[in-house]
């Protein structure tokens, strides 16, 4: 994604930025933005513009022919325009521990038990992960979940850098999701849990696991084989 400003830094919260296209008086380009769009099973950011003191409500973000579009909830902002972002960052932050938890429920389901993650949608007040696994055990989903919180509770740094494709490709582990990314991204984004897991995402990650908190299981869902479904919250 061209000019994510989140990419480089999750903790950004406010940037300055210029408006290079406006569609239909709602859809915004601007020539950067912290602003994670929806994408992942990740939730888009909320926040809003600020302009010449008027603010602009943001209320959805989303990726447009390989750039980032806001959505505003309010008429007249102009191409040109010199523009301040914030995000809202109590919701972001949030959605931040969400996914570094994620990352490390997914690693645990797979040592443990070879368990493939199939997919995750990250939440406010929950978040789910579906995963294929042979004998679904509510007890066992428990312990993993408790052994994620011990992972979280030793306060790894989480390290996040850019990789050629070619070598990035070379990981075992991350060249599954490395492939379903488009071949004209010649670096991929790697977030590394040292100890735990390795992979190219694109999503926003705090920067030491002990931000998590603790996980709490919610429930476990059984929708087929390749289908096993939990819910996970935080405090
Ligand atoms: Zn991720």
């Amino acid at each position: 994604m061209q000019n994510a400003l989140y990419m480089t830094d999750s903790y950004l919260k406010e940037f300055e930025a210029i408006v290079e296209s406006v569609k239909d008086d709602k859809y915004i380009v601007l020539s950067q933005s912290a602003f994670y769009p929806q994408g992942g099973g990740q939730p888009s950011d909320t926040g809003s513009i600020i302009c010449d003191g008027g603010e602009y409500p943001v209320v959805f973000a989303g990726k447009f022919e390989g750039r980032i579009s806001h959505e505003v909830e309010k008429p007249g902002l102009k191409i040109d325009d010199k523009i301040t972002g914030k995000i809202d960052w109590d919701r972001r932050y949030r959605l931040m521990r969400m996914h570094t938890a994620a990352h490390i429920i997914d690693a645990v389901l797979f040592n443990e038990a070879k368990a493939l993650c199939t997919g995750n949608q990250l939440g406010l007040d929950k978040s789910r992960i579906d995963f294929s696994l042979d004998v679904l055990d509510r007890d066992k989903i428990q312990q993993y979940i408790d052994m994620t919180n011990e992972w979280v509770q030793k306060a790894v740094d989480v390290k996040i850098y850019f990789l050629p494709r070619e070598e990035a490709l070379k990981i075992p582990g991350i060249v599954k999701l490395a492939s379903v990314m488009p071949p004209e991204v010649k670096e991929l984004r790697i977030v590394e849990i040292p100890g735990i897991d390795m992979q190219a995402d694109g999503g926003t990650q705090v920067k030491n696991t002990s931000e998590i908190g603790k996980i709490s299981l919610v429930s476990v869902e059984n929708k087929g084989k390749n289908n096993r479904r939990m819910y996970y919250t935080l405090d």
